[in-house]
């Protein structure tokens, strides 16, 4: 929903563009900073969603840490002044020079998600003459009832440490005398919107965590990871996640021992509402069953659509008549999957009019390319 006043400023800036709703943000962020803090349970946002400066200053303002899979994120983390202990890294593949960026910074912890990866930590933080915070990352083999390029917990998935390579790993961790073990970490796919799916996670970790206890090993900290989906079928109505039933459910059925610290990482459902790319209509163009609405943004600002046939609603900006025409919006780019929607209803809808593509803010400009050098969309924020 867009006031007129916002409708107004569009027709001034360039298409196409991502428009951020701060206020929607900050009240998303609120919400689920005073969730987890029943609780709590700690936070750390996963960088990768989405990293503009403006972002990152109001996860830092409502005490987010940076949850990073690159040391790229690390550095931007740091520049936007996370402090060092609030900042955790993770990714199957982290080189050399990653590492060591992480390991000046004396980040708070490094997820590792295999016994080579151990090693290599090993070496560089001995060479580097640090201790390096470590947390296991542990394929608890949960589906996650998603979309298969966004699942990361089953077996057959190239992330984390299997369940049955755990004791090994921890024997081995005694002859790593630079790695300080701290925690188990877990994350299992993203856009998980059936919440049975986190408690089947709980119960794998109790199991693990009970197993671990077993042998007197009580690591502080049991981090869950991310993966809470949206709704991109109601960015309006439903704009805030149920962030209390989300750390509700964790709370029910995870089971902590004495003194260790719940920690989350969530991307999307703190910043994919907050976000729509306003793009603008080129040409109709007729179609054989539907016409097609082309529009001046492509896949190459916002690849979801393409990549995980991912739904994303879409309106006309500029007739707020009803619904009576089906439109395939699609984009520029030299490619069929260039598809936003197919038989999308909108009003009558022609050349000029402003289009939304809603809940945008997760994972779309920070995916943005230069395919076919079509220019980036800037950035624009409520003001
Ligand atoms: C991507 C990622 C997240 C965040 O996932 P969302 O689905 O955006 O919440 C958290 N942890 C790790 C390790 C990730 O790679």
């Amino acid at each position: 929903m867009f006031s007129a006043d916002t409708l107004t400023r569009f027709n001034t800036i360039k298409t196409p563009f991502y428009y951020y709703n701060l206020d929607v943000l900050g009240q998303t962020l609120k919400q689920a900073s005073t969730s987890a803090g029943k609780y709590n349970y700690h936070v750390h946002y996963a960088l990768k969603a989405n990293s503009n400066d403006k972002v990152l200053e109001l996860m830092n303002h409502y005490g987010f840490g940076a949850d990073c899979v690159s040391g790229g994120e690390v550095q931007r983390a740091v520049d936007c002044n996370f402090s060092s202990n609030k900042i955790v890294f993770a990714g199957v593949g982290k080189s050399d020079d990653e590492i060591n960026l992480a390991l000046a910074n004396n980040i708070f912890c490094f997820n590792v998600e295999s016994v080579a990866e151990l090693k290599v930590l090993n070496e560089l933080a001995v060479a580097a003459n640090k201790t390096a915070r470590i947390a296991l990352r542990i394929n608890p083999n949960v589906n996650a009832n998603t979309h298969k390029y966004i699942t990361t917990g089953l077996e057959e998935n190239k992330f984390g440490i299997n369940v049955w390579e755990l004791d090994g790993v921890l024997n081995l961790l005694n002859n790593l005398s630079s790695l300080e073990f701290i925690g188990l970490h877990f994350h299992i796919g993203s856009q998980i919107t059936d919440l049975s799916v986190f408690k089947n996670l709980c119960l794998r970790v109790n199991e693990l965590n009970q197993h671990l206890a077993s042998k007197r090993i009580t690591p502080k900290i049991i981090n869950v990871g991310g993966g809470l989906g949206i709704n991109y079928h109601e960015p309006d109505s439903q704009a805030i996640p149920d962030f209390e039933a989300y750390f509700g459910l964790f709370n029910q059925f995870l089971e902590v021992q004495p003194g260790q610290e719940v920690h989350f990482e969530l991307g999307r459902a703190l910043v994919a509402q907050c976000g729509s790319l306003i793009t603008k209509v080129l040409y109709i163009k007729n179609g054989i069953k539907t016409n097609f609405a082309i529009v001046d943004a492509g896949m190459n600002n916002l690849i979801r659509p393409a990549l995980y046939q991912a739904y994303h609603k879409i309106e006309n900006l500029t007739n707020l008549n009803a619904a009576v025409e089906k439109y395939d919006v699609v984009g520029p780019i030299c490619e069929s999957s260039d598809c936003f929607g197919k038989a999308v209803a909108l009003p009558p809808t022609v050349r000029g009019h402003l289009i939304a593509i809603r809940s945008a803010g997760a994972y779309g400009e920070v995916m943005a390319s230069d395919y076919n050098l079509k220019p980036r969309a800037e950035a624009v924020y409520s003001v």
